[in-house]
């Protein structure tokens, strides 16, 4: 099912309703009964997001979009399995047609925050959060440990959204699809103070 927009296109929409959010101009557009009832026959989300559960971003409200609009999937840090989450993912771009992946980190993430204590050996990891714990771990390895920003979860989150993105890229399934130009995945970091969302190169 080919997308209505072009991955570029899909970006540019998310990036614009989320400088409504950042300026209290919201549209919120496709929140209508109208648009219930449209999307009840079928969906085509223009962008997919992956993201943390964290209650101050759903990608809903930070892109000021609608039903049918965004396919979301979130998991405490943003960790990605190679089941559920991947195989999420595969739905969205193999059988939704999506154009565009988002990953999505943001500031004070908790559970990246979290990880971080155990790694450096002051918490041990709390019961049955020992796999969210692995999974940040490469991010933490690679994260630059002598930057100017002081920020060492803000470090963290950004390299574990580079990975993420790395990962998911690398997969065969989406291999194809980025080849062709009809899908991209790109690394975003939110704000909890502006409501901004910046990409990551
Ligand atoms: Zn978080």
């Amino acid at each position: 099912m080919p997308a209505d927009v072009s991955p570029d296109q899909a970006l540019e929409r998310l990036l614009e309703g989320n400088q409504r959010w950042v300026e209290e101009r919201q549209a919120h557009p496709n929140r209508s009964t109208e648009r219930r009832r449209e999307v009840a026959a079928g969906q085509r989300p223009f962008a997919a997001v992956f993201s943390c559960l964290d209650s101050r971003v759903p990608p809903e409200i930070v892109f000021d979009c609608g039903t049918g609009d965004l396919a979301v999937v979130r998991t405490g840090g943003h960790v990605l399995d190679e089941e559920v989450v991947m195989g999420s993912l595969r739905f969205c771009a193999d059988l939704l047609g999506t154009p565009l992946m988002l990953v999505m980190g943001h500031e004070s993430c908790g559970a990246v925050g979290a990880a971080i204590e155990v790694i450096e050996g002051r918490q041990s990891a709390p019961a049955g959060l020992g796999s969210i714990v692995d999974a940040i771990r490469p991010a933490y390895d690679v994260a630059d440990h002598a930057a100017e920003n002081h920020d060492l979860t803000d470090r963290v989150v950004r390299a574990h959204t580079l990975l993420t993105v790395r990962k998911i890229a690398e997969a065969d399934s989406f291999a194809a699809l980025m080849r062709s130009g009809e899908l991209r995945i790109v690394g975003a970091h939110y704000s909890l103070e502006s409501g901004e969302v910046s990409l990551l190169d």
